[in-house]
């Protein structure tokens, strides 16, 4: 059997690839999570009694615990999803950021450095330390063109800006001890228990409440888009076929305008969940003064990953957007609880978002 540390597993792509990987079988899965605000272990409830996961609670600033972790479980595998991962909050405050997704990698790396140089054989040669990573490394683009492995490093927020250095520390790791690292570099997530900050399920459950849709600046700003899931799968394949050192681009090909965006989920809900008023979802849309800072476009070239470890998505934005619009309604407790603040026996009020 197979053993992984996978860091950040109560978090929102975390627990997604904690359920994915254990689906799978024949694998252990010792997760390692602060429980920050966007740690839930309800995310998690339907693994949490699995003989083959093991939750503990910790950070992976904390050299010491992980060391300890590795020298008890012996795992083939880090997979490092720990971050704190929302951009306007990096704008708010970016101290958190520098810590968790700076110095928390560097402590990770050098408990893993020092796990790795003492395994010998096969053990060793079959170690890896996948970092997960976001194209928001890359900075914007503008109309044309398309991010690739090869596109030079420039980040714009406080997020961004401290992934970026978190990629570089893990590059270094690499070429000055021969760590056996690969990074990945993925477009926006979205699917179940995606913290409902992000833009999708904010939508949604904004939506739902009928309350205002704010949308940034002029709505036109493009991302691209990918299922959860086929995120998860693509990191398993970079585990199992990538090649040390290397880099992996992961995207979903579905370049969207966030009005775009909104537009289709609203059209969703008219079908699925008709307003008693018999008015659109649309209607609920409401411009809002733009983000500081806000990257115009982001667009993937996932084509190194497809070409070379054979990973394509399953799902195209509308079958995934299609399923998390109904994880949503279908998991109304999941996400009250996080409104109210009750998944963590407080209350952040985050309710009253717009
Ligand atoms: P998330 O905010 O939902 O989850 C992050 C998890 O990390 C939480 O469970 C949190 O408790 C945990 N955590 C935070 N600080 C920690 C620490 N010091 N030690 C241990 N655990 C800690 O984030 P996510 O959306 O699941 O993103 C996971 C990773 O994927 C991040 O590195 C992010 O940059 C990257 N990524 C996300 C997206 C996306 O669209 N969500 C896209 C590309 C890449």
């Amino acid at each position: 059997m197979n053993t992984i540390l996978v860091t950040g597993g109560a978090g929102f792509i975390g627990s997604n690839f904690v359920r994915h990987t254990l689906e799978r079988g024949k694998i252990k899965i010792i997760n390692l999570d602060k429980l920050t605000y966007a740690g839930n272990l309800e995310s998690m409830a339907d693994v949490m009694d699995s003989p083959d996961h093991i939750f503990v609670q910790g950070s992976i600033g904390d050299r010491n615990l992980v060391k300890q972790l590795l020298c008890e479980y012996c795992p083939n595998a880090v997979v490092n999803l720990a971050a704190e991962s929302h951009v306007d909050r990096s704008i708010d405050g970016p101290a958190d950021f520098i810590h968790t997704n700076i110095v928390g990698t560097f402590e990770l790396l050098e408990a893993a450095r020092a796990y790795w140089s003492q395994l010998n054989g096969a053990e060793k040669e079959s170690f890896r330390f996948l970092h997960v990573s976001t194209d928001e490394v890359y900075g914007s683009l503008g109309p044309e063109g398309y991010f690739t492995e090869e596109s030079p490093y420039a980040p714009n927020s406080p997020y961004s800006a401290s992934k970026a250095s978190s990629d570089h520390l893990v590059r270094a790791y690499h070429h000055t001890y021969g760590l056996p690292v690969l990074t990945t570099n993925c477009s926006n997530n979205y699917g179940p228990y995606q913290f409902p900050e992000k833009l999708i399920p904010l939508m949604i459950l904004n939506a739902l409440d009928n309350k205002p849709l704010p949308v940034y600046g002029d709505g036109q700003n493009v991302r691209d888009w990918l299922y959860v899931e086929d995120h998860c799968r693509a990191l398993l394949t970079v585990l199992d076929k990538g090649q040390p050192g290397e880099v992996y681009n992961i995207g979903g090909n579905n370049e969207k305008t966030n009005l775009d965006v909104v537009h289709t989920l609203c059209d969703l809900l008219d079908e699925v969940l008709p307003r008693k008023d018999g008015n659109s979802y649309r209607k609920l849309i409401k411009f809002v003064k733009d983000r500081p800072g806000h990257d115009r476009r982001y667009a993937i070239d996932a084509s190194k990953i497809k070409r070379e470890l054979s990973w394509m998505p399953v799902e195209t934005f509308e079958t995934g957007l299609h399923k998390t619009v109904q994880w949503y309604l279908n998991n109304q407790e999941w996400w009250r609880r996080v409104l109210d603040g009750s998944y963590r026996g407080e209350r952040l009020g985050l309710g009253n978002k717009l």
